[in-house]
């Protein structure tokens, strides 16, 4: 279904509009960071590629920058494709295979999986996010990745697809991604062949997405699951509010803290320089800029995200009460 950009009726429209373009415009010159180069075809971004959008409950559209700009998902499929293992396996049977504990690790970390727990900390890290990939029904490839793409189809209301370039880049390089997934065969978390479950996580890494897609995804979270343009129910309420909570505490992974402290909402980042961010009952915001730091973390969209927070006080922890701005 095409997306429709409806007439906004958000008392403070001017305010939203004048503070993205003022964002847009502090940010565009910041070129700290670098592009994720450890998958090759990751590297050609364009660097100068930026932008943010906000997708209310209402389904009202804010964008700026190059929001039309197809990139790949990479991490920040992670929590909806656990949300299509929870729907179909139940808390009981997903807690068997991957926890809910933050690890303070970064995101592609073997070590906890081989000293202690010899089953994932939890679903966004690599290792948690290979063992859910596994987890996706299907008598073949084809069918478990139709299942995803299907998912993502209800979240952003179009039809999505897999850039095969860097599906294959990262294939052809994922040396630790290949260790983790022998390590998880070998604990028994992976039940079925490596490689399909490897490809399977590659390939929903590699679907094509655009920022105002992210923040319809967001919003779908910060409706309860529904939709807020199409109206489609994507995923129940409460699963929409188990993945905010694995959000919050791990989608960030070893910057969960610091993030928490700065910007306070439920949120993921993908290499490729997505990141999302979801408001409950209120919004989803997503800013895309390929340049990112030493903990996968798009460097503009962490400056946006922390301005934003800070001028709408946006923290789920807020009072509403405003008396004062800490410095
Ligand atoms: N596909 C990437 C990987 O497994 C995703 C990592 C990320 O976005 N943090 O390394």
């Amino acid at each position: 279904m095409p997306l429709k950009t409806r007439e906004c009726s958000l008392k403070n429209l001017e305010q939203i509009e004048k503070t993205l373009k003022d964002l847009y415009s502090k940010y565009l010159p910041c070129l700290d960071g670098h592009t994720a180069d450890y998958i090759p075809e990751l590297a050609k971004a364009d660097i100068n590629q930026f932008a943010i959008a906000i997708v209310t409950v209402d389904g009202e559209i804010f964008k700026i920058g190059d929001s039309n700009k197809n990139f790949t998902l990479q991490s920040v499929s992670k929590p909806f494709v656990y949300g299509l293992a929870l729907e179909t396996h139940g808390r009981e049977l997903m807690l068997t295979k991957v926890g809910v504990e933050p690890t303070g690790d970064a995101f592609n970390s073997i070590i906890e999986l081989e000293k202690q727990s010899h089953r994932p900390y939890n679903p966004m890290i690599n290792s948690g996010a290979i063992a859910v990939s596994s987890l996706i029904n299907g008598e073949n490839l084809t069918n478990r990745l139709q299942h995803i793409l299907n998912l993502f189809e209800n979240y952003v209301g179009h039809s999505v697809s897999v850039d095969e370039n860097v599906f294959l880049s990262e294939k052809k390089t994922a040396h630790r991604n290949r260790a983790i997934a022998n390590l998880l065969k070998h604990f028994d978390i992976i039940e079925g062949d490596i490689e399909e479950s490897l490809d399977l996580y590659f390939k929903q890494c590699s679907i094509l997405v655009n920022t105002v897609d992210l923040a319809l995804i967001a919003a779908t979270l910060a409706n309860g699951g529904v939709q807020p343009v199409t109206g489609v129910k994507v995923l129940e309420s409460d699963s929409a509010r188990d993945i905010l909570s694995l959000m919050f505490t791990c989608g960030m992974y070893d910057s969960a803290g610091e993030w928490a402290y700065s910007v306070g909402l439920p949120a993921k980042s993908g290499v490729s320089g997505g990141l999302l961010a979801v408001v409950p009952g209120k919004m989803g915001i997503a800013v895309y800029s390929p340049l990112i730091d030493d903990r996968g973390h798009s460097v503009r969209a962490m400056k946006v995200f922390k301005d934003l927070a800070r001028v709408y006080d946006l923290s789920v922890f807020s009072s509403g009460v405003r008396d004062g701005v800490n410095k």
